[in-house]
């Protein structure tokens, strides 16, 4: 079955790990063991074309991620000390995906046409080896941003989906773990997202961010990696509250793979947890019994967002094993054409509308 992901930090994997995403998983974790490199998710990565394309994970969304170092915020991964510099870092990235592009191994998609063209090029030849990937650009974190009226700018370069929050306050509003709601910039830059036509990403709002976007954005929303709150009690997942009010403006939530979003307390780097694949489908369940029906959850892994196989399922070895959740979902009585929008039906759906409508 094809599979749709709605968020993978390929960019950021190759640019600021420096990995070469066209070899295969293993061979990648074994360069990375042999450089003794001992820094977090490294030598246990997930994600690389060919693990995509054995998963027929055909389509994603792929971002550009550059944070600014802020004061008081959270410093996991690399802070750009400069505004300009995260501008010239998440551009970088955007032209790692054009020359993807030139090479033929990727299709960047902008718009509807693009889209059909793609899924129905894989629906005809779901084994291809040849077919280019199809990637959407998102931002995760508007740092990289460096004045409101610069998002046309970004869209004509190919952006077309913005989380205007990361980890933290940030020049545009509050963001995971921390809680306040927009600056006036970060209004602006709403305004300007709906303007031209951005998708918002609610994923790392906020929870006061998350209902100032929902009064504010009259554009498509959707949350890109995202789990329950109600089953991993943190303000990083969506409450019940917040999946229905996404629910009724069309949204779409992917859900994540990184263990400590699928089950309550897990400790990152301290408990050694036994997840499976199983429990990821706990949270695809939730959305579909909020919504009543499996038009509104889908796929979002986040894998290699920062960690590795060691953070992830236990069933998982790379991304290819994304195909083993549609046996779980049919096991659970899920009927093939659910199983068919929550892998990638209902993401295509959301572009179509978003870009059509
Ligand atoms: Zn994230």
């Amino acid at each position: 079955m094809l599979i749709f992901d709605a968020h993978l930090d390929l960019a950021w994997n190759a640019l600021d790990w420096n990995r070469n995403l066209q070899l295969p998983c293993a061979q990648i974790r074994q360069l990375e063991v042999a450089a003794g490199d001992k820094e977090k998710g490294r030598g246990c990565n997930t994600v690389s074309f060919p693990d995509l394309r054995r998963g027929k994970v055909v389509t994603f969304v792929a971002t550009v991620l550059a944070r600014l170092f802020r004061p008081g915020s959270i410093p996991p991964i690399q802070l750009y000390s400069q505004a300009e510099a995260a501008f010239g870092a998440a551009m970088g990235e955007l032209h790692y995906y054009r020359g993807l592009e030139q090479q033929g191994h990727l299709r960047l998609i902008k718009d509807w046409p693009t889209l059909e063209t793609h899924i129905n090029a894989w629906k005809a030849d779901e084994n291809s080896t040849t077919l280019p990937l199809g990637c959407i650009v998102s931002m995760e974190g508007a740092d990289a941003i460096l004045r409101p009226d610069q998002i046309q700018e970004w869209w004509n370069a190919g952006l077309r989906i913005i989380g205007p929050c990361l980890y933290g306050v940030s020049p545009y509003g509050h963001g995971t773990g921390v809680e306040g709601g927009f600056f006036p910039a970060g209004r602006k830059l709403l305004q300007e997202m709906e303007r031209v036509g951005m998708i918002l990403d609610v994923t790392h709002l906020s929870d006061q961010c998350f209902d100032e976007a929902l009064d504010l954005f009259g554009g498509r929303l959707l949350a890109s990696h995202h789990n329950n709150r109600t089953l991993v009690p943190h303000q990083r997942q969506l409450t019940d509250e917040q999946t229905k009010k996404l629910i009724a403006r069309g949204g779409v939530i992917g859900h994540a793979f990184d263990i400590w979003m699928i089950v309550p307390n897990y400790i990152r780097g301290v408990t050694k947890a036994e997840v499976s694949l199983e429990r990821v489908c706990d949270h695809i369940d939730r959305v579909c019994q909020l919504a009543g029906n499996a038009r509104h959850a889908a796929i979002g892994s986040d894998l290699d967002g920062g960690y590795g196989r060691e953070q992830s399922p236990s069933d998982l070895d790379t991304i290819a094993d994304l195909q083993r959740i549609p046996d779980i979902l049919a096991r659970r009585g899920y009927k093939t054409t659910d199983i068919e929008s929550i892998m990638h039906a209902n993401w295509i759906r959301f572009f179509k509308d978003a870009w059509t409508k």
